[in-house]
């Protein structure tokens, strides 16, 4: 009886442990699962250094891989439409670098959830003050659009007073006209009305209404004047700060570099800018410098980053970002890791894990 027992449990025992055995080793395999990703350099999201990556999206993807038990092996495409293509031709499980969520893309691909929010923002040369032509400056101000639209309005109020005078005094002796004839006496009339708007002249009708034309014109001169110092000095001042380029309205017809079949390279389409398309962003920063170009429109984290570290003291950043972006990590269509990832990525975020990945690259040291 009790052998039986000892048999039987044996038995148990034995069919448990091989159970278990089995169970596990089907496991093993189905566990770590290799996954090719590809990515492109794009400081700080991908940094190659020595044939080794990292930066912001390959130290998130590694974190992912890790949770998710994933073997991952990436693949260095040479600009954002070559790693579409790579997922487009299911050559890859994944992409990430900095691709930017679209509606054109979100049409062709699957994107995971958001992992970061960036945007397209303007750099330019840095405007040291000494390397500043003032005379340049003034130049420039008084051959811009502004003085000659001021110019022009002025040539035009500048005929009705002159008419007005020069009817009413031309008869008048001992008055500013030398003679009664309307040519050449408009000359006298207008060079008159023009000395009094910036000068406020200084020889007066005697005739009384025409005394009375002066005095107003007298008046909507200082006006005249004060708006013209307005503007000039407005226009200087951001010129000062900004150079020519103060905001994404200012890129049209001027030479902007970004990378090849960017968001940014769209964007310049529609401001109508002088796109010089490369293939790596450090070639935009070197046209740059190169005077080949006269900003880079590209993603904020990057331009930030740029000018924050290599770029210090010889770029400045433009603005806030005029287009809002964010960045996903790309699948082929239908792709069975998406939900996992994005799993992973929301875990990440709400146990600090994402936190601190983003503080190491992002934050303001
Ligand atoms: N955020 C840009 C895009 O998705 C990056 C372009 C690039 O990788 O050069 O278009």
């Amino acid at each position: 009886m009790s052998k039986q027992v000892v048999r039987q449990f044996t038995v148990a025992l034995l069919s448990f442990f091989i159970g278990a055995f089995t169970v596990a080793a089907q496991d093993l395999p189905a566990q770590v699962r290799e996954v090719n990703i590809v990515t492109r350099v794009l400081p700080p999201m991908v940094i190659e250094r020595d044939k080794v990556l990292t930066g912001f999206s390959i130290e998130l993807m590694d974190e992912i891989a890790n949770r998710l038990k994933l073997r991952v092996s990436y693949r260095v495409a040479p600009d954002v439409q070559a790693l579409l293509e790579d997922i487009g031709a299911r050559r890859v499980e994944m992409g990430i670098a900095a691709v930017s969520i679209t509606a054109a893309r979100e049409a062709e691909f699957d994107f995971s959830q958001p992992m970061l929010n960036a945007g397209l923002q303007i750099m330019t040369r840095g405007q040291s003050a000494a390397a500043r032509n003032p005379l340049v400056d003034i130049m420039r101000l008084l051959m811009s659009w502004a003085s000659l639209a001021w110019l022009g309005i002025a040539a035009l109020l500048i005929l009705i007073p002159a008419h007005l005078v020069w009817f009413l005094e031309r008869r008048h002796p001992g008055g500013i006209m030398p003679t009664a004839k309307y040519i050449p006496g408009i000359f006298h009339a207008l060079y008159w009305a023009a000395g009094t708007l910036v000068t406020q002249g200084e020889s007066n009708p005697k005739q009384v209404l025409a005394r009375i034309i002066a005095l107003l014109w007298m008046f909507a001169g200082v006006v005249f004047v004060a708006l013209y110092t307005a503007q000039l000095t407005a226009t200087l001042t951001v010129q000062q700060i900004y150079g020519s380029i103060s905001g994404p309205e200012d890129l049209a017809g001027k030479r902007v570099a970004t990378t090849a079949g960017s968001t940014a390279a769209n964007a310049l389409r529609d401001l109508r800018a002088k796109t010089v398309e490369v293939r790596q962003i450090s070639e935009a920063y070197e046209a740059l410098h190169n005077h080949t170009v006269d900003a880079v429109v590209f993603d904020a984290p990057v331009l930030l980053y740029y000018a924050a570290n290599e770029g210090r003291g010889r770029v400045q950043i433009i603005g806030a970002p005029f287009r809002k972006e964010d960045y996903g990590i790309v699948f082929p269509r239908a792709s069975s890791l998406r939900s996992e990832v994005n799993v992973s990525l929301l875990r990440m975020r709400e146990d600090g894990t994402y936190q601190r990945i983003y503080d190491r690259w992002f934050s303001s040291r």
